[in-house]
């Protein structure tokens, strides 16, 4: 099932989606890739019925240009989804900005604890503001049982698990692994913008996580980040924006550990004009393979 207006998309769970059934929400900006569809895949291992919206959310854009530019196929999305799922079970939802927003697209102020001024929030002024009300809308619409999302933008992972607390509705929030290239390349609908030489190129990224994840292991977080910048220095395509040790619960940048935190590595690079994001976990314990 398709629909692009929220009323008919209400009207319609109402009907068909009964108590014994779960619901599951994967929400997406379209240009879809094998990333979106492990999500999928996924959230109908836990529910019998699932949400995709495709949805290019205005407010969460700061840079009018990199909203135009934001790669937009719908029929190849729609086609996409339905070579892989059965119909009976997953139900499209793309409306237009209107239907979101009336005549004015608008974002919300929320307090997300701190967790939306650090890394992507930083350097993205109002950014979580835009992904906090456009999800508040979509779970007040679609009122899921589960939402799925990648830890590949794992900031907006933890600031939604911080909406939802927010929220009335009870939504479980499951973070799924990212999806790769064959190069390492974390997948994403703006990788349509680069060659495919840079492609591979930017497998470096992974590469370079993997390399500071094994070094962290025995050395500290200055050590570790003064190891990723000169590994970058040594790539002269590659942009380094920013690379952050920081706390997986709280997001804030880390100095020196806690035997009781859990950190992550997130990095942002720029290869030919476009943006690329990826983060690891680290630990301090050797790794199993
Ligand atoms: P987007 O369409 O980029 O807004 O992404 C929609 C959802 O897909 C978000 O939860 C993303 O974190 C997730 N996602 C995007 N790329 C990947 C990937 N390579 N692996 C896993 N999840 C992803």
């Amino acid at each position: 099932m398709r629909f692009t207006s929220h009323t008919s998309l209400t009207a319609y769970l109402n009907e068909h989606i009964h108590p014994e059934f779960s619901l599951g929400f994967v929400p997406t900006m379209g240009a879809l890739h094998q990333g979106h569809l492990s999500l999928m895949r996924t959230a109908l291992e836990h529910c019998s019925h699932l949400v995709v919206s495709i949805f290019v959310n205005p407010t969460q854009f700061d840079n009018k240009q990199d909203l135009e530019k934001y790669p937009r196929d719908l029929d190849a999305d729609v086609q996409l989804l339905q070579q892989h799922f059965n119909d009976q079970s997953l139900i499209i939802y793309h409306p237009n900005v209107e239907d979101v927003y009336g005549q004015r697209p608008e974002a919300k102020k929320y307090d997300f604890d701190g967790l939306d001024l650090v890394m992507e929030g930083a350097n993205r002024p109002g950014h979580f503001d835009g992904v906090g009300t456009i999800l508040e809308f979509f779970f007040n619409v679609i009122r899921p049982d589960k939402a799925f999302f990648g830890e590949k933008d794992f900031q907006q992972l933890q600031i939604i698990r911080k909406l939802v607390d927010q929220l009335p509705q009870n939504i479980e929030i499951v973070g799924c692994p990212i999806e790769r290239e064959t190069h390492g390349l974390a997948m994403s609908s703006r990788n349509e913008r680069l060659t495919v030489a840079a492609r591979k190129e930017a497998g470096f990224i992974y590469k370079s996580l993997r390399i500071a994840a094994d070094h962290f292991r025995a050395n500290n977080i200055t050590s570790t980040l003064e190891m990723v910048k000169e590994l970058y220095n040594e790539q002269p395509n590659l942009d380094l924006e920013y690379a952050v040790i920081a706390d997986e619960s709280t997001l804030q940048p880390a100095s020196s550990t806690s035997p009781n935190a859990s950190y992550r590595l997130f990095v942002v690079a720029h290869l030919e004009g476009v943006r690329l994001i990826d983060n690891i976990p680290l630990s301090k314990q050797q790794s199993s393979n």
